[in-house]
């Protein structure tokens, strides 16, 4: 393949025009990634698309996008392996400010609503607080999450419930209440068992399926699930 085409949504909810696709005809090098074609388009083509990027290593979740009708890290998708036809468009169901760019303040909002961070009672040690390798374990998955909104995304329960807290910040709450050095699970559960925590989750697994980082997001809102029938009950 020589070259591709790329058909990129664009839209500027100020300059009164409907949303379209543009389509560009892309050079194609061995090993591009659909960012790398974004900025072929942007450095050579047309300098006024937008949209997000940072550490373009699959770290940082900022270039989450809907790219051939799925969701997908812009960096870490090759464009080999989707033909001679891209299609690139903004997260599905969350507002759009420009182009690709989505607004993730919903997002970023429930994601603070859970205390994204660690409670301990204990004074704070010099250094750092140990943990054993093997309650460690038990959190490895759910730390992998880099917050880039493909779950929340995907989940028809955030698109029809404007208050659910939503797949990524239910699965940071399980996080840090698995977390052996975490001493607020009691506030946590209090939190993810009013109505707008688990139980809006209907284990349709979208979530699960989108993620980049094949983290199985469902699994861990069970286990919330059982957590504050348990609270509930005892
Ligand atoms: Fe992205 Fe997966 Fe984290 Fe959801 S759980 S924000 S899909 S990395």
């Amino acid at each position: 393949m020589d070259e591709f085409t790329l058909r990129i949504f664009r839209f500027d909810p100020e300059d009164g025009q409907e949303p379209r696709f543009d389509a560009y005809r892309v050079p194609y090098r061995d090993g591009m990634t659909v960012l790398e074609a974004l900025f072929e388009v942007l450095d050579h083509q047309d300098g006024s698309i937008a949209f997000r990027f940072s550490c373009r290593g699959a770290v940082c979740g900022a270039c989450a996008m809907f790219i051939n009708g799925s969701h997908r890290l812009a960096c870490q998708t090759q464009v080999k392996s989707l033909g001679p036809e891209v299609t690139v468009s903004p997260l599905p169901h969350l507002p759009v400010i420009r182009d690709l760019i989505v607004d993730m303040e919903p997002f970023w909002r429930k994601y603070e609503e859970i205390k994204p961070y660690l409670i301990a009672n204990s004074e704070p040690p010099e250094k750092e607080r140990p943990q054993d390798p093997e309650d460690r374990k038990k959190i490895d998955e759910m730390i992998n999450c880099i917050l880039c909104g493909a779950c929340y995304s995907s989940c028809p329960m955030v698109w029809t419930g404007e208050d659910y807290l939503g797949p990524a910040a239910l699965l940071k709450a399980y996080r840090f209440v698995a977390d052996s050095r975490d001493d607020a699970s009691e506030e946590r559960l209090a939190v993810v068992s009013t109505e707008k925590g688990v139980w809006r989750c209907h284990t349709v697994f979208n979530c699960a399926e989108v993620c980049p980082r094949s983290i199985n997001i469902t699994w861990s809102l069970q286990q919330l699930k059982k957590l504050a029938v348990r609270k509930a009950l005892f």
